[in-house]
């Protein structure tokens, strides 16, 4: 039989979805055909107008549902009111830099909550609903940080690293269920967050654009070049489709070789 990627049918909740990573994930998996929820902790007319455009240009339904992903009870009624979860992406995630010794505890907290405890939270609620309907997809975004490791980012990467143990966990808990359960595994992405800072970069070292991205920016990153947040969308995609159905457990990265190092 031919390999679909056609996700028509399926619900797929987004965390932390309205902008970056997540919202690029939503885009290609409603192009896919998925039903969209989109979330993060606030709930302004701009997140409103993110689901309504992904809506009309996709034919698809999607919604924006407020939860702090900070807070365990909010995770799992995000999941609930959502209704259906067929396809759960857990992406929301911070970041704070600071020697270990230095680190703020209230940052420590908010990085091991928002970018672990919350995937523990909403799969515990999503899991029930896959094995109702016979069919599920936990794809949890990680980062290159969950691989490796860097100076000056302990609870980032103490999160990232958790979170591949808890997808493996997730494996092997839905193992013959006709759910899977991966990481992605990022390196540098090319987010409005990130081409943010390009500017402040050119000034710091005095280099053009192309230069501070090479060689400050990317300099990890052996292809020196960012992944798109399409890509990411697409490799969740292909996660979601057929040919995925027997990739489990695993850390695919999107790191143009970082970790090949
Ligand atoms: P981003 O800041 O654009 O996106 C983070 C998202 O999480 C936003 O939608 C934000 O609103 C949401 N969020 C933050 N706190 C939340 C909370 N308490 N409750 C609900 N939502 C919350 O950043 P991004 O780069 O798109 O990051 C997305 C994910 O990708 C993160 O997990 C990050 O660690 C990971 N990642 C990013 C990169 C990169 O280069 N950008 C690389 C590797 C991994």
């Amino acid at each position: 039989m031919a390999i679909t990627t056609d996700l028509s049918g399926k619900t797929a909740v987004i965390t932390g979805s309205n902008s970056g990573i997540g919202l690029g994930i939503a885009w290609e998996l409603a192009r896919a055909g998925a039903d969209v929820v989109l979330n993060s902790f606030t709930d302004s007319e701009d997140d409103h107008a993110l689901a309504k455009e992904i809506a009309e240009t996709c034919g698809v339904t999607a919604t924006y549902i407020k939860a702090d992903m900070s807070k365990g009870e909010e995770c799992r009624a995000l999941v609930a009111q959502a209704g259906a979860c067929d396809i759960l992406i857990n992406n929301a995630g911070i970041q704070h830099v600071a020697p270990i010794d230095e680190f703020p505890i209230a940052k420590w907290d908010a990085i091991i909550s928002i970018n672990l405890s919350s995937a523990f939270h909403t799969t515990a609620a999503a899991l029930p609903l896959m094995r109702k309907a016979g069919w599920g997809r936990v794809i949890n975004v990680a980062s290159a940080h969950g691989l490796t490791a860097s100076p000056f980012k302990s609870a980032y990467v103490a999160a990232k690293h958790g979170i591949i143990g808890l997808t493996k966990t997730t494996a092997l808990e839905t193992a013959g269920q006709s759910i899977t359960a991966n990481a992605i595994c990022p390196g540098y992405v090319l987010t409005p967050l990130v081409e943010a800072q390009i500017p402040d970069q050119m000034k710091t070292h005095n280099m053009d654009r192309d230069t501070v991205v090479r060689e400050v920016m990317l300099a990890r990153q052996p292809s020196r070049e960012f992944a798109t947040v399409e890509q990411l969308g697409g490799t969740a995609v292909f996660l979601c489709s057929d040919a995925g159905a027997q990739i489990t457990g695993t850390a695919i990265s999107v790191d143009g070789g970082w970790t090949a190092m």
